[in-house]
């Protein structure tokens, strides 16, 4: 099969770091996408020790659900070595080809792959995510869970346990089919709809990808962002991969593609002044008003939603926005007494991030699952580790599930 390829990836408005990589081997006709989480640089070394690992087996002649399985073992294997590792994971969604004009997809946790055939978005993976697996089980809307805070807690993890169980699809496909691979980055910030509109309008494929990431950032940019963009273009062309030689194209944060979108903001010019000064005005008034109605909406939103945070090592409930919206600053609305270390690494890295938002409601039944997970923590951890590969939530035991 033949391919173009397109990608980005980038960290985003809120984050530090870039825990997100991405595979793009165009030798081997292998792309994947992966999305780290942990403390410290554990989410990082987790994408990155996957991606490589998977590159690895899958050139030593490994189909790539094994591939994937030994990119767990990997960071199963490093997680142990080193304590501050200790409890990182990644999420890992790779393609390969599995013979003439058919792909294959295997797939673990929340980034995701889509085709675009005809124009129209078809996504092509679960979620292992916790909302995803309630609306699975019709214990949430798909409304609801597009707002959930909770919604960025996976159940299904690469180095969390000695084994996972890897999703697999075999996707036939024609010439002009386009596959998207994506971190959740940018699922929880663009809606499917939005996706497709710039998937679609985007021919190329390097441009598809900036674009997308662009959009997320647009959006707010609250997670880091990675966009692999596959392009059939000849479905029939006989298989070129070659022996281990190739450098593969992976991602590192310090080589993240920066956001080089820019909208054209040309306009034309009024052709005498009167005409110009009244033109202004006629522009102008509507759009002071549109933006004093922007600003006392956003105000009031800044005012009326609540996060969950940390202040020095405590995690406490904040009320604005992360940052602060136009002058108003977020203030400390209550403290939990939950010392941040308490937290699991995947918690941590939620509660660091701001990761939990919306009424104050919302964030406090988050904050109850918090208090949860400390007190039980000491008593579950062996169950967890004793369970079958891949059953268990990747975060903790069984979170009670607050409705959003
Ligand atoms: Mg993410």
């Amino acid at each position: 099969m033949r391919f173009a390829t397109g990608r980005a990836t980038d960290q985003g408005r809120i984050r530090t770091n870039n825990e997100d990589a991405f595979l793009v081997d165009d030798e081997r006709s292998l792309f994947a996408v992966a999305d780290g989480m942990g403390g410290h640089r554990g989410g990082e070394v987790a994408s990155h020790t996957a991606v490589e690992a998977l590159r690895a087996a899958f050139a030593s002649g490994r189909p790539v659900d094994t591939a994937i399985a030994a990119a767990n073992s990997a960071v199963f294997t490093r997680g142990e070595s080193d304590p501050d590792l200790a409890g990182m994971g990644t999420t890992l969604t790779a393609v390969a080809v599995a013979g003439p004009g058919e792909l294959i997809v295997g797939h673990v946790g929340d980034s995701r792959a889509y085709l675009l055939r005809g124009g129209t978005l078809e996504r092509l993976t679960d979620d292992h995510s916790l909302v995803e697996e309630l609306v699975r089980e019709g214990r949430l809307t798909p409304e609801q869970a597009e707002s959930h805070p909770q919604r960025s807690i996976v159940t299904r993890a690469l180095g969390v346990d000695a084994d996972v169980e890897v999703d697999v699809y075999r996707v036939p496909v024609g010439d002009g089919d386009r596959l998207v691979l994506c971190s959740d980055g940018l699922t929880v910030m663009v809606r499917e709809r939005d996706v497709e509109r710039i998937a679609r309008t985007e021919t190329d494929p390097q441009r598809a990808a900036e674009s997308l990431v662009a959009a997320a950032n647009d959006a707010g940019g609250e997670d880091n962002i990675t966009v692999v963009v596959v392009d059939v273009l000849d479905a029939d062309a006989p298989d070129t991969a070659t022996p281990d030689t190739a450098t593969p194209d992976t991602a590192t944060p310090d080589t993240a593609t920066p956001d080089t979108t820019t909208p054209d903001t040309g306009r034309g010019e009024g052709r005498s002044w009167g005409r110009a000064v009244r033109n202004a005005v006629l522009v102008l008034l509507p759009l002071v008003l549109i933006v004093a109605v922007a600003a006392g909406a956003l105000g009031w939103y800044a005012r009326r939603s609540y996060y969950v945070g940390t202040d020095r090592n405590e995690v406490v409930i904040y009320k604005g926005v992360p940052g602060g919206v136009l002058g108003w600053d977020p203030t400390v609305e209550r403290r939990t007494g939950i010392a941040l270390t308490d937290l699991s690494p995947l918690d941590q890295d939620r509660v660091a991030t701001n990761g939990s938002r919306g009424a104050l409601t919302t964030v406090e039944a988050y904050v109850a699952t918090l208090r949860e997970s400390t007190t039980t923590t000491t008593t579950t951890t062996t169950t967890t580790t004793t369970g079958p590969a891949g059953d268990g939530p990747a975060v903790r035991e069984d979170p009670p599930l607050p409705p959003p």
